[in-house]
């Protein structure tokens, strides 16, 4: 785990969501030794240990992000991300399902306005 919290940080601090490519090439820029096979091995344990959240559209890489409790509008076009900020839903959610939920994983679909600008009208 010796490039663990350097990964941590610098998703932690980014707002892109970044994919492991794009967290590779940061990282890099500090341990230039550094390989993607690393990169990918810390991503999956910080995941599978609940320290950052991973983001999957369709037919996109994944993309990594921060945990604090955030929701995202997706561009149904170009895959663009962009956080928003709701209110926890989770215990409206545990209300309805009648126990206790892990985590849910928003995502509102849209145009982005690049795309909209290129949508004949
Ligand atoms: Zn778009
Ligand atoms: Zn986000």
């Amino acid at each position: 785990m010796r490039y663990g919290q350097s990964i941590l940080k610098i998703i932690n601090s980014s707002h892109e969501h970044m994919t492991a490519e794009q967290v590779f090439f940061a990282l890099k820029e500090h341990f230039p030794a550094v390989v993607i096979a690393t990169v990918y091995n810390n991503l999956n344990s910080l995941y599978r240990q609940g320290r950052i959240r991973k983001i999957s559209v369709e037919g996109q890489p994944d993309r990594y992000d921060r945990i604090t409790r955030h929701d995202h509008l997706v561009c149904c076009r170009c895959g663009k991300l962009s956080d928003i900020f709701l209110s926890d839903l989770t215990a409206d959610l545990e209300k309805q399902v009648g126990f206790q939920i892990e985590a849910y994983d928003l995502k509102i679909q849209y145009l982005c306005p690049e795309c909209k600008k290129k949508e004949p009208s």
